[in-house]
């Protein structure tokens, strides 16, 4: 009896040290342990474990300087990666991947699009015949382009493109639309309100102000993904802080505003209406820790301020699938 007790607590004790020597030797376990929690869940689905996930990921969130962030950005892809380790740059990278790995493979049901999140605006939309992304910023990003028909921007702030993946897709012949010009790449500049159409998704865009100080400064997208997805009709607003230039003069399924930028929040999403909303900008790790750093939990708050159904705070590498006729309002 008490050889075989011996026996079972060696054996427990050496499962116990393999298992924290794997966990030492493997960093980024933890992280990879949550961004599966918060997966788990999804944009419009906020289970408990993702809540908790969320909430554990925002540590992670405030431990990376903004320098270090900025480094990231820089450094060649063996830096990248030893730079990750057991930091929230591993779930960054791992959100990219996801991203790489599911769009290709997802097939898109006529009357639905489907929704992927990127970083603190970044977005990518499948319908089930076109495909395209707004507001992308990842040292990877060039890895999405083969999947793009057109990329969006909003505006000229780094939080919201990359030159690489700019580059990439006009090398592709694939167009991008911004509000400036570039001796790099050849950008579609739109520099007043238009119609564009690219197969049979069409775009109105306009402009509006970022501040005071940056007026016409930010591109604004309504997007009528065209008739297979049932005219699912996004409104991406980008940086724009001037609550009276939100009106798209239309109805909108999908918003997607900067939440924190001096938009009166509130008053924007009952002019728009939407179905969905996405409360977004949140983690701009190019921002110092205690300047325009929004986490998760400013997300939640100024959600709950809107008093409305289906106002949600993405995180990134969710999937969500929207179809107008299932949203209950
Ligand atoms: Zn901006
Ligand atoms: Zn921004």
């Amino acid at each position: 009896m008490k050889r075989s007790f011996i026996k079972t607590f060696t054996a427990l004790a050496c499962t116990l040290v393999i298992a924290c020597t794997a966990g030492a030797a493997n960093p980024n376990r933890q992280i990879d342990r949550l961004a599966r929690s918060i997966w788990k869940g999804s944009i419009d689905n906020m289970t408990r474990d993702r809540l908790y996930a969320m909430y554990r990921m925002q540590d992670y969130m405030d431990s990376l300087s903004s320098d270090t962030f900025n480094a990231y950005l820089k450094a060649d892809e063996q830096t990248r990666r030893e730079m990750e380790k057991g930091t929230v740059l591993r779930y960054y990278q791992i959100a990219l991947d996801k991203l790489v790995r599911e769009i290709p493979r997802t097939r898109v049901e006529k009357g639905t699009v489907a929704i992927w999140h990127l970083y603190n605006m970044g977005y990518v939309v499948k319908t089930p015949s076109q495909c395209f992304a707004v507001d992308i910023k990842h040292p990877e990003a060039s890895r999405l382009v083969p999947f793009l028909d057109f990329l969006l921007i909003t505006h000229k702030h780094g939080d919201h493109f990359t030159d690489a993946m700019n580059k990439a897709m006009t090398d592709a012949g694939k167009p991008v639309f911004a509000n400036w010009e570039s001796d790099s790449y050849p950008l579609t500049n739109l520099k007043d309100t238009r119609e564009l159409q690219v197969g049979g998704i069409k775009v109105r865009t306009a402009l509006t102000d970022h501040n005071a100080k940056l007026q016409n400064f930010v591109i604004t997208y309504l997007v009528d993904c065209g008739e297979d997805t049932d005219h699912t009709v996004f409104y991406l607003t980008g940086d724009t802080n001037n609550t009276e230039q939100v009106n798209p003069g239309c109805p909108v399924d999908i918003f997607i505003p900067h939440i924190l930028v001096g938009l009166d929040v509130p008053k924007a999403a009952a002019q728009v209406d939407p179905c969905w909303m996405f409360s977004s900008h949140l983690h701009e790790l190019g921002h110092k820790l205690t300047l325009w750093r929004w986490s998760y939990f400013d997300g939640l708050d100024i959600s709950h301020e809107t008093h409305r159904r289906n106002v949600f705070v993405p995180c990134w590498g969710d999937k969500v699938v929207y179809r107008r006729s299932a949203v209950v309002r």
